[in-house]
Formats: C-alpha cells, structure tokens, sequence
C-alpha cells in the first residue's frame, strides 16, 4: 500500500505579493496606462493608492541611475512618493523604473506595454502628458452599463489626444458633480471616479462637451490625430525599441525616394514641415517631434506603422501605389547641399553634346542661374563658354552638322502656334525646339514667322486700345483708383505698366488723386474745427473712432488740432 504513496513535494508556483491583474486592451487604441494599472491594484486590494505605492511598490523600484554631480549622494527613499503626474506612463528612466517594480510584485513580464517606453530614443518625452485628469464620460458609462472593468486607457493621458476615437466626443477634464479639474493621480483615485468628491465621472452621450475645458468645436485634424495616436498605441506590442531611429530613416528615404523623386522640400510642402526640418531628418539627424510625425501619416494617408516597422519585413505600405495622390503641378526648389551641387555641375561639363547652364540649373532644380554661379563661378564659365562654342561651325573632318530639329515639326509648331489666339512668339518656339535664336525659324519659314508676328501685333494693339478705355474711365470716378489698384484692374502687378503705355494718362490721373486727397483733407479738417466747439469735449480716439481714422494718423496729420483736442479732453482736465 505504501507503494501507491508519492512523496515528492509537489511543485509550488512562485506566489506574487500584488494581484496579477491582466491589463486591458493589450493591442488596441485604448490599451491601459500604467497610472491607471496602479489605481486598479489600489483598487482590487481595497487600499488607498497611496498606502498600496509607498508600502509595496517604492521599496522594489530600483535606484535611480545618477550621473555627474549627483553621482554621490544616495537617492532619497522618502516614505511618502508623490504621485500626481501622468509621466509614469512616458518613456524615460522613471518610468522603467515603475514598470520593473509593479513587475516585480506582481510577476507579469508585459507591464511596459502600458507605457511609452518602446518609443525611448524616438520621440521627444516633452509635452507628451496632460497635466490634469481627463476621460471619456461616454466610454465610462458604457462601460459601468456593460459591466466591463472601469479603466483609464494610455490615449486619455496623452497631451494630443483632444477626442475619444470611438464616440468623436471631446475628452472631459472637469468633474461633472464639483465642477473641478484634478491630478493625474492622487493618494485616494478610483478608476472611473472624482479624486475630489468621490462621485462617478461617466455620463451619456454630449456630457463630455459640458465637462470639458474647450469650447470650440471639434476639427477634422483633432479626430484624425486622435485616430492615429490610437493607431500608434495600439502597435506597442509589435515594435523593438532601439531600431525605431532606423526603420524611420529607411522608411522616410524610401518614401521621398518614390513619392517626391527624392525632393525632400517637396515632400515638406506636401506634408506641410519646414524644409530644413525635413533635410535634417532624412540626413538623420533628428527625429521628428510626435505632432509632427503624425501630421506626416495623416497627410499621407498612411497607418502610423508604415514609417516605425522594420523595412526588411513584409512592406506595409506600397509607397509607389501612392504616387497618384501626390501632384507635382507646384514646382519646389530642391534644397541641396553646395557638394552635391558642385559634383552635377563637374559632371556637366564633361557633357557630350553641351548642356546650356540654363538648362543644367533647370534639372536641378534652380529658378535661375544665379544660384549655380554662386557655387561654382569658373565652372558655370567654361559650361557657358563649351555651349556657346557648340553652334560654332565644326571641322570638316567631323561631317555635316546633325539637324537640330526636323523641318516638318518646325512647321507643325510654327501653325499651331498662328492657331491660337494669342500665338506663342517665334523665340520662344525656337527656345522650346532647342535653338539658340529664332533665326534658323525665320531663314526657313519667313512668312509664316511674319503672320505670326503680325498676329501678335494686332492682337496687342487691341489689347491696349481696351486698356486705354479702362484708364480713362478711372478717371472720372470718385474717390479715383490708386496706380497700383488700376495696374491691378488691368490685369498686371506693377503700377509702371500705366506709365509705360500711356504717359500722359498717368499724369492726369496721380493729379486727379492729388487734388481729391486736398479737398478730403481740407473737409477733415473743417470737422475737427467743429469738434473743438463740442461740449461736452470729446477725447482724441474718440474723435478718431468717429472720423475713422487711426489715432496715429490724427496726430501725424492735425498735429495742433489734435493737441488742441487733447487739451480739452475730459481726462486731461480731471487729472489737472
Ligand atoms: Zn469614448
Ligand atoms: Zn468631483
């Protein structure tokens, strides 16, 4: 009988000082935070948060790693730590700290998950928290009716997160009995529940805009940033922290690479960054701030994942199936470095058959010339000075010289051009057809070069007879139109045109302006004579407000009427 006896001592799981509780929605946008884990704990003991913190989980935090000055004095293990602040839930030493003690108490390995720290060394940890409590009263209740555990999810903490994703309500930060906003965290939270009068902090549907600080409605970006802040949350599981500065990079270069054709100014027009920024970031340099980093994935309409997971693995996103969304219509000058602008211009010159420097400048990316010849002036001389040499008649021994341009399509652009209504000039077909002058054009086609010459002529005049209508109109209106509004009116930016093409209409007219401004001056001033009779005596902006003029331009333009007024004023006299 003995036999059938088992003596050995059955092996016994290690016990846990704290309840293992299993964190909430692990792998969605509304994961739990680490504040909120601890005020469940306090909780499920039947212990003030307070109590819970400095008696089990202070004496198993780690000691803070000190450097410099600090490095000798021991870390001050107070009894009491105050706990108030949503950056337990961040990405920096504390933090870890926190996590390693609550994982040692309760002997969970996936308590990090609910905080930031697989983005340590990523994003900037400054300005990521709320400073005061804040939650979805929606969520809250849905939760209490649904009898689902009562949680505050990581998203609620973070600073830009202004909507619950799911009800696209704005998140509450006042208590909706006491009508006051509180801290993060205090030595009596309950999840779900005022830390001030202790009530329940849920409630239906439009209650979080009475609770919430922000009276202005919600916008389309807040809602998306919120998405996407979720989105990101939601992948803490998935990602290595350490290589996320890497995959970034790659992922950046990949996607300006096939989107922009390697433009990085470009990409920032289209994601709305300053450019300098963005050069930095695909040098590797820095790290975009979060804002920024999800203002790039909203704008692209790419998952916040495109840009953090590993390239080597399964693309997540095909970055040239996007190619489409993006408009190249908007011309942005590249930035370049003067190394890399240096290297095109050397390769340049070696060009068989010679590029012009125009035409090198347009590749890059330049508006003009200048900029080239500010990098490199004795290059941008011999590229100029191989082109020019180009149209110089060749040795014989080389053969004829090929055709730039076959005669037919010369023909062909020179009667589209006459077609239109406005022909484009013979130059510029010439520039466009790759001559240096209109004269091969002329020397072949003269008459059709002559009618659209003469097109362009005709088509001018009548063009100025139209504005030479407009310029007298102007003339008899009242008040009469500024040179610079009347250039407007006629179609160009600068006032010169006017004098330009009508030189004594220009005169007439800055003559007929000045004597309008003399007789409203003269008015002005025979009102203000009238004012200072006034009793009771008006004070100087207030006689301002009422002839609608600045108070400045009064005393710039009556200055001893003005002063006169001032005298009289009210507040002058009380103060003698
Ligand atoms: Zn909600
Ligand atoms: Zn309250």
């Amino acid at each position: 009988m003995y036999e059938t006896w088992d003596l050995t001592i059955p092996e016994i799981p290690t016990r846990t000082r704290l309840y293992p509780l299993e964190p909430i929605g692990k792998g969605t946008p509304l994961v739990e935070g680490l504040t909120s884990y601890i005020l469940r704990l306090a909780d499920a003991h039947s212990v003030p948060v307070g109590i819970l913190v400095n008696r089990e989980v202070v004496p198993l935090r780690p000691a803070a790693q000190r450097r410099g000055r600090w490095k000798d004095r021991r870390e001050p293990r107070s009894p009491t730590v105050s706990l108030t602040s949503y950056s337990i839930n961040g990405l920096e030493d504390g933090p870890w700290r926190w996590v390693q003690a609550l994982e040692a108490a309760t002997l969970r390995k996936d308590l990090s998950q609910l905080t930031l720290l697989c983005f340590r060394g990523f994003f900037c940890y400054i300005h990521f928290f709320r400073r005061v409590r804040a939650w979805c009263p929606s969520c809250l209740e849905e939760w209490r009716i649904t009898g689902k555990t009562v949680y505050e999810p990581l998203l609620w903490s973070l600073s830009l997160a202004k909507v619950c994703p799911y009800h696209r309500c704005c998140l509450a930060d006042r208590c909706p009995s006491c009508h006051r906003q509180m801290a993060p965290v205090t030595s009596d939270s309950r999840p779900g529940h005022c830390a001030r009068c202790c009530r329940w902090l849920g409630g239906a549907d439009g209650d979080a805009t009475t609770q919430s600080e922000s009276i202005y409605p919600l916008t389309p970006l807040e809602v998306l940033r919120s998405e996407k802040l979720g989105e990101l949350l939601a992948c803490t599981s998935q990602l290595r922290g350490g290589v996320l500065r890497r995959n970034f990079l790659h992922n950046l270069r990949k996607c300006v690479g096939e989107l922009f054709r390697g433009n990085g100014a470009a990409f920032a027009h289209f994601v709305n960054c300053p450019a300098s920024a963005v050069e930095y970031w695909l040098r590797g340099v820095c790290i975009p701030r979060i804002h920024r980093f999800l203002q790039i994935c909203i704008r692209l309409e790419v998952p916040t994942l495109a840009f953090v997971s590993n390239p080597s693995q399964e693309e997540t996103v095909d970055w040239s199936s996007l190619a489409s969304r993006i408009d190249h219509d908007r011309p942005v000058r590249r930035y370049r470095r003067k190394d890399e602008t240096l290297r095109a211009l050397e390769l340049a010159v070696r060009e068989r058959p010679s590029p012009s420097l125009r035409e090198i400048a347009r590749r890059l990316g330049y508006s003009g010339t200048e900029g080239l010849r500010g990098v490199a002036p004795e290059i941008c001389k011999q590229i100029t000075k191989r082109f020019e040499n180009s149209f110089a008649p060749e040795p014989y021994h080389k053969g004829p010289r090929p055709r730039i341009c076959a005669a037919t399509r010369v023909e062909a652009a020179l009667r589209k051009s006459l077609a239109q209504r406005t022909p484009e000039p013979v130059a510029q077909i010439a520039v466009r057809l790759g001559y240096a002058s209109p004269s091969p054009l002329q020397g072949q086609f003269p008459d059709l070069c002559r009618t659209i010459h003469a097109k362009l002529v005709s088509g001018k005049k009548t063009r100025l007879k139209v504005m030479r209508r407009i310029v007298i109109r102007a003339l008899d209106e009242s008040p009469p139109p500024s040179l610079r509004e009347l250039a407007h009116r006629l179609g160009y930016r600068d006032k010169k045109i006017i004098r330009r093409y009508f030189p004594e209409l220009n005169v007439a007219l800055i003559e007929h302006r000045e004597a309008h401004e003399q007789s409203k001056f003269r008015q002005l001033r025979s009102r203000l004579q009238g004012i200072l009779c006034e009793q009771p005596p008006p004070s100087v902006g207030e006689v301002a407000r009422r002839l609608r003029l600045s108070s400045s331009t009064l005393w710039r333009r009556f200055p001893d009427l003005s002063r006169s007024i001032g005298a009289r004023s009210p507040w002058r006299r009380k103060k003698s």
